[in-house]
């Protein structure tokens, strides 16, 4: 039989999947080639687990099978006429680890512009991943680099909270009021964790605090498309990574943000929906007897901070990225302040959020997909599970994508149905 993409590929320029691990792909290399086909070309030695045609491209993916390495993606591309080209894509976006064992992953393609990836056997925090092929994010990143580019996002359960950015000069209190919020509220909030070229203070531990970094290793960094925002400040460049927010919002926590107005520019430019907030000190004189008592800088880095306050302060003011200003004076006040405008005044129960308990994939599965669900059944569920062998993933409320995760994921087990569809119960 011919597989279905070769059909797609040559005729009706359709898309669909293509499992190796099914068996499928002997017959596609020794009996199926469309003209202009690498001739000899064996998928399945070389690891690729799907392929996945859209238009006039196949996607395969798979490939690399030791722990460092990432689920490798070739492209196979007939656009320009009979001749098919393989191509490397550039590719962007934090990349799955291999999926143990011998069955790899399943593929199943998504509007279009980009393809589902189940892991099988994997944990439930890493067997979905999204390989956006042409959302909006990857034909910008197409433009800008001038390469054929494909993006991976982790999928994850439940929506993220809208981050909170504050900004304000150098001195004004935002750590310390950053420090307070989190001390009143420990399972509620988490702080980003930039990366940064200055040099650590006395107290600072790297990955806590900052993660610090040399510039080269950040600017390759930046250039990979792994930061949301960077900016030159005082002298040294510091950023948020794409990673510095997710991580937060995967622990099921609202992320803090505490970026300079560059950055927070930055972000209001961005797909990050979030809360932007300044906070200015009561006077110039204030501000310098701060930083000073501080102690943190030398007497020329206290000078240059404090000359860029002064437009700091009057970008912050002005501009229109800022949803709320707040003046530190009185420290407890100023406080007080921030959590009325967060909505935190009243009896806020600081109870963590329960994360949906995770749904483990098995070895052997088949995938189907109904409008906007994915069913996914168990062929050889465990003698526990027996009764609940039929996964479904719910993609009707998918948020975000690459660089970040793609958000609003619903994953839920229901009974084995006897009926077909009209057997389907109550989410667990
Ligand atoms: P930032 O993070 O904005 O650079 P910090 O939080 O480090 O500033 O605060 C700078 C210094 O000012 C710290 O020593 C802090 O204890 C102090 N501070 C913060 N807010 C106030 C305030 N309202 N009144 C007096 N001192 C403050
Ligand atoms: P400090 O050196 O005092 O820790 O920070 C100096 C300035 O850098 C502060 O205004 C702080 O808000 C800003 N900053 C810290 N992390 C980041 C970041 O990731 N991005 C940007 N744009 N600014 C940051």
């Amino acid at each position: 039989m011919r597989p279905s993409w070769v059909l797609a590929m040559g005729k009706s320029r359709i898309g669909g999947n293509i499992d190796f691990s099914m068996g499928e792909a002997p017959a596609f290399i020794v009996d199926d080639l469309p003209t202009g086909f690498p001739s000899g070309f064996d998928f399945k030695s070389k690891g690729c687990t799907t392929a996945t045609v859209i238009g006039n491209k196949a996607y395969l993916i798979g490939g690399g099978h030791d722990e460092s390495s990432t689920v490798g993606v070739q492209i196979f591309d007939q656009t320009r006429g009979e001749l098919i080209c393989r191509v490397n894509p550039t590719v962007l976006g934090t990349q799955p680890k291999p999926c143990k064992g011998p069955k790899g992953h399943s593929a199943v393609l998504l509007n279009e512009n980009r393809i589902l990836i189940i892991k099988k056997g994997s944990t439930p925090d890493d067997c979905i991943w999204f390989l956006e092929v042409d959302t909006q994010y990857v034909r910008e990143q197409r433009k800008i680099l001038g390469t054929e580019v494909v993006a991976w996002s982790k999928g994850a359960r439940g929506d993220a909270e809208k981050p909170i950015v504050i900004s304000g000069p150098s001195g004004v209190g935002k750590g310390t009021l950053i420090s307070m919020l989190m001390k009143e509220f420990p399972s509620m909030f988490g702080f980003s964790v930039s990366h940064t070229t200055r040099a650590p203070r006395v107290m600072e531990k790297d990955g806590v605090h900052y993660h610090f970094t040399e510039r080269s290793a950040m600017e390759r960094e930046i250039k990979d498309g792994k930061f949301l925002e960077f900016a030159s400040v005082h002298g040294n460049l510091y950023g948020t990574s794409v990673e510095a927010v997710e991580v937060v919002a995967d622990a099921g926590k609202r992320c803090i943000l505490d970026i300079d107005v560059q950055g927070a520019r930055s972000v209001r430019a961005s797909s990050l929906d979030a809360i932007f907030i300044f906070v200015c000190p009561p006077s110039m004189e204030e501000l310098e007897k701060r930083l000073r008592a501080r102690g943190t800088e030398t007497e020329e880095q206290i000078l240059k901070r404090l000359r860029n306050a002064q437009a700091e302060i009057e970008q912050g003011q002005s501009s229109a990225i800022f949803d709320y200003i707040l003046y530190n004076d009185h420290l407890e006040e100023c406080h007080e302040n921030l959590k009325k405008l967060l909505g935190l005044d009243g009896n806020v129960t600081a109870s963590p959020k329960s994360s949906p308990k995770g749904v483990e994939l098995p070895m052997d599965l088949s995938i189907s997909k109904i409008d906007q669900k994915v069913i996914i059944k168990c062929e050889s569920p465990e003698p526990e599970t027996a009764s609940k062998n039929l996964i479904v993933l719910d993609l009707s409320s998918l948020k975000g994508g690459a660089p970040g995760r793609t958000r609003g994921l619903d994953v839920y087990a229901i009974d084995s149905f006897s009926d077909g569809l009209s057997g389907f119960n109550q989410p667990t």
